[in-house]
């Protein structure tokens, strides 16, 4: 027998290293900015087409390479920022893998033009499946100016694996928001397809902040800033009235880099908490900053998670910092800075500084709220993941109004072509063989409908069983069948946020076929013009809202398509809600609509929609 093993080629060795570095065009752009950054640019220029699957080009006016460090730079572990694993715990660059440039060039076309300030002359490079193509001097502005061609024009079933161009160009978004928030010394701008969507002039982080989030943060951010030996807090939190359903502008940095945390967004939340409503979030803009070597910084680069050496400690510090500064701006009703005895028997409280590191810390606010006694901060150690508050986020019960809302969705006088019409039938539901009787419902707190069969009687509940109904509706669409669309009455405009501008487009086809017709109408800027003909009519703009809150809330769960997470999401929405008094005739149809489901007895996630109560078991337990 021959042997069989065989060293891979550099080539597809490249290629798979590769995919651990560049996913997506997004991934390039982080990659690529952050190099920009680190290069002492003042100015970084990001100009994509199609998504970045055709170009991504960054210019910056960085320090630029020496002609040996231009052809230096595409080779794997070529970094100039770490030289010895000493380096590693002092890092304070974006970079230091030295695999983002021979990553890219693994998997692109690649031309780059550098030039040092020093130099005559600069360098004109191409390199295309690793393999340097050209390389000669050439006229240049000082800097970097390098672009990306054909992302894996070179690897078939990576590119096919790319989303629409605006699902790609939504991250896209968000990752150069990301680098350009924390960096408002340094002016940004994004062009896509020959339009600008950013032109951020460089400024203070709070012009940033507004430059990016929008002018309803201008007067409504609170400065947050707490320096103390071991680590310092800065940046800014909305004031609680501008606390929003969607929770898209909460950002936290640690050293500069953005990082995802549930478990600091909650340190934030708590801070918050009583001030603003419980479906609400606020936005925050904060950086951390501490010792590199209490950060585990050796994290995978398109890792967001982080490690922190203490994390309880950071966790009270952020709570504390934020309840502070709400409080200074005399926000918080009442200053009540409180250490339970778990952050009180942490080395770093319990212990005190050195006398030097003391003097330094004594003076700041948040270090003597660490020092008072016997108080508690409250930490919840269950802390939930994401994916279990599926079901809080949407029972809002509204229960203003709810009389109108009703009679609007089951209009007294439709019995036949609305979408509920209902004429009352005696017939056996084969689903569930259930049979409902021609006898008067009964509705309990708003809630509980029950309705009398030929065995006994079921109790339904409203929210749970609407939510059945309208999902199975949404569902349909997917088999092709096109749900009806109420034209609006008064086209709405409304104008979003540009990353929620850019995943309305992103969800639009998925919109159009459950009976959404929107238009995009200039820059962020979109107008209603029809809706399934369920949504109220007043109601668009807070639907459309809620739904790209609820997907971004949801977008991590990869279980789910698109599509069925838009059904998801809209089912839930626009169920009758818990709290509503349903008058007999939208009893009759709700229930009616509910048996002509499949599977009537459970709402898409699971729970149950109705209880049965058969007359046998009645009497079994009344012991007859
Ligand atoms: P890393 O950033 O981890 O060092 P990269 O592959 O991203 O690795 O870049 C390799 C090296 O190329 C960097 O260390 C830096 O010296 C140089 N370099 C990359 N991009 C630029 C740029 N825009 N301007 C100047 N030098 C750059
Ligand atoms: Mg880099």
């Amino acid at each position: 027998m021959a042997d069989i093993i065989q060293l891979l080629t550099d080539n597809i060795a490249n290629q798979i290293a590769a995919g651990e570095v560049i996913q997506r065009p997004a991934s390039a752009v982080k990659e690529l900015l952050e190099n920009a950054v680190d290069a002492g640019a003042t100015e970084i220029k990001l100009i994509v087409n199609d998504a970045g699957k055709a170009l991504l080009q960054v210019i910056d006016n960085g320090k630029g390479m020496s002609e040996t460090d231009a052809r230096m730079a595409f080779e794997r572990h070529a970094t100039s920022k770490i030289r010895d694993i000493e380096d590693l715990f002092r890092i304070k660059t974006m970079g230091f893998r030295g695999e983002a440039l021979a990553s890219i060039a693994a998997v692109a076309q690649v031309e780059m033009k550098t030039r040092r300030a020093e130099d005559e002359l600069g360098t004109y490079i191409e390199i295309e499946n690793s393999v340097v193509k050209k390389q000669e001097p050439c006229s240049a502005a000082t800097g970097t100016n390098i672009c990306m061609k054909n992302l894996f024009f070179n690897v078939p079933a990576r590119r096919n694996f790319l989303k629409s161009n605006a699902a790609e160009m939504r991250h896209i978004v968000d990752e150069f928001i990301r680098v350009a928030m924390s960096f408002p010394g340094i002016f940004f701008s994004l062009t896509s397809n020959g339009q600008q969507v950013f032109h951020l002039e460089a400024g203070t982080l709070k012009q940033r902040i507004i430059q990016i989030l929008g002018n309803q943060y201008a007067a409504k951010l609170v400065t947050v800033k707490e320096d103390t030996d071991y680590m310092i807090i800065s940046g800014f939190v909305g004031k609680p009235e501008t606390a929003r359903k969607t929770r898209g502008d909460q950002y936290f940095f640690v050293n500069n880099r953005f990082i995802k945390s549930a478990y600091l967004n909650h340190a934030v939340m708590s801070a918050f908490e009583d001030m603003i409503a419980k479906d609400s979030f606020p936005a925050y803009v904060l950086f951390i900053d501490l010792d590199p070597s209490q950060v585990d910084i050796n994290v995978h680069p398109t890792k967001q998670e982080i490690k922190f050496e203490d994390e309880k400690i950071v966790y009270a510090f952020v709570q504390a910092a934020v309840k502070h500064a709400l409080a200074q701006f005399s926000i918080a009703p009442s200053l009540d800075f409180s250490l339970n005895a778990d952050i009180q028997s942490l080395d770093a409280v319990s212990k005190p500084f050195t006398s030097d590191q003391q003097e330094a810390t004594s003076g700041s606010s948040l270090y003597k709220t660490f020092t008072q006694k016997n108080q508690a901060h409250a930490i919840d150690p269950n802390e939930k993941s994401e994916l279990k508050h599926w079901k809080e986020f949407f029972t809002t019960s509204e229960k203003g109004n709810v009389r109108s809302e009703t009679e609007q969705r089951y209009p007294a006088t439709s019995t036949s072509g609305g979408v509920f019409s209902y004429e009352r039938s005696q017939t056996q539901h084969p689903a569930s063989g259930i049979q409902i009787l021609d006898a008067s419902f009964l509705q309990i707190h708003n809630t509980y409908i029950i309705a009398p069969t030929n065995k006994g009687f079921i109790v339904v509940h409203q929210q749970l069983a609407h939510e059945r109904v309208l999902y199975d509706k949404y569902a349909e669409t997917a088999f092709g069948k096109q749900m009806p669309t109420q034209k609006s009455l008064f086209p709405i405009t409304f104008e979003l946020a540009t990353a929620d501008a850019v995943l309305l487009e992103d969800l639009m086809p998925e919109l159009a076929v459950i009976g959404f017709q929107i238009e995009e109408f200039g820059t962020n800027t979109f107008v209603i013009q029809g809706t399934p003909a369920d949504v109220l009519q007043g109601n668009e703009k807070h639907s459309i809202e809620l739904l790209l809150e609820q997907f971004k809330h949801f977008s991590s769960d990869m279980k789910f398509s698109k599509r069925e997470k838009v059904v998801r999401c809209m089912a839930r929405q626009q169920s009758i809600k818990a709290g509503q008094q349903l008058q007999q005739k939208e009893m009759y149809a709700l229930v009616e609509e509910l048996f002509q489901c499949s599977t009537p007895n459970v709402t898409p996630t699971g729970s149950p929609t109705y209880l049965e109560f058969k007359e046998d078991y009645l009497d079994r337990m009344f012991g007859k």
